[in-house]
């Protein structure tokens, strides 16, 4: 299965699906990428609040992969975005994985109520790691509209992706617009809502005259409207479903009736960015 590629505003290019690992236990990771990168993923992604990186690393090693066949994107956690600790984590982060460099580094959230709203000097930080090659790519998660135009008033850096909640239920649509319109990637977190749109009629109904499961059909919605996606599952024939979707397509009508879906606000099933506050302990 061949996974097409998203050029970013950088020059670097995305495997446009790959494997996340949220929720993923530290002891069960190296298991689950391994599998992931047996069944042809070569994009993970994984963040420091997810306690997992090192698992991540270790799969890598363990399939007999060069660094460069694999994607491999972290993000900053929560409470570490004063630049001295940012800097810090970061150093932890490729520790962890056992890498001189990420392909990707991202703000997780922008914690506007916090650090006095200040992700500008985050962001600044994370230009230093650009700078000096240990991320090839930087990006930013869950920021909002105000967010970006911030950053790009603000700093000489646009990011090059900004990874959202976004699935039929809540497609995010200002921020996805706003995106396109800045050359940013859009990337597509909890892309089958954590499972909550697999009964859905609509989407039961388009799966089976493709004669597909749900989960690819929505993986396949994502791609044709250009998200870059990457599933979470524990569950090896899952992992393998979630990879299969580049041998069909859906037609226009089938890509409208999703779109339909949409329930705007009361759609979102996470937290909303704005108010977002949570640090861990
Ligand atoms: P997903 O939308 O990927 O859903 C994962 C859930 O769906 C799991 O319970 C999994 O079960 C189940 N599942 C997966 N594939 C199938 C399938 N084919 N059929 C039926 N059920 C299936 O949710 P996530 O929240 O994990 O999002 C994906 C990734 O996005 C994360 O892993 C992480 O990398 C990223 N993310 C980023 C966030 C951010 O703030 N930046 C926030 C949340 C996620 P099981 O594992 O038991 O098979």
């Amino acid at each position: 299965m061949t996974v097409p590629s998203i050029g970013l505003n950088d020059g670097h290019e995305i495997p446009q699906l790959g494997f996340g690992v949220f929720q993923v236990p530290p002891r069960e990771t190296e298991r689950a990428v391994s599998f992931a990168l047996d069944a042809g993923y070569r994009h993970i992604d994984t963040a420091e609040m997810y306690g997992n990186e090192e698992g991540v690393g270790r799969a890598v090693r363990a399939a007999g992969l060069d660094r460069g066949e694999v994607y491999i994107t972290s993000k900053l956690n929560n409470g570490y975005h004063r630049p001295d600790v940012a800097r810090r984590a970061f150093e932890s982060t490729l520790e962890a994985l056992g890498y001189d460099y990420v392909d990707l580094f991202l703000i997780h959230w922008p914690l506007p109520t916090l650090y006095d709203g200040d992700f500008v000097s985050t962001w600044k930080t994370l230009e230093e790691f650009k700078a000096d090659g240990r991320a090839r790519s930087i990006g930013v998660s869950n920021f909002q509209v105000a967010h970006l135009e911030r950053l790009i008033r603000e700093t000489d850096t646009v990011p090059a992706v900004n990874q959202i909640e976004l699935h039929p239920y809540f497609q995010n649509r200002e921020v996805a617009a706003f995106d396109r319109e800045h050359g940013i990637a859009t990337e597509a977190w909890a892309p089958i809502a954590q499972g909550k749109v697999l009964d859905d009629p609509t989407l039961t109904g388009v799966a089976e005259r493709y004669g597909r499961s749900v989960a690819q059909v929505v993986l396949r919605w994502h791609i044709q409207h250009g998200m870059i996606v990457f599933p979470k599952s524990v569950t090896p024939e899952r992992i393998r479903e979630n990879i299969a979707i580049f041998d069909f397509e859906l037609e226009p009508v089938d890509v409208e009736a999703i779109d339909a879906l949409d329930r705007g606000e009361a759609g979102r099933n996470g937290p909303n960015p704005d108010a977002f506050d949570y640090v861990p302990s």
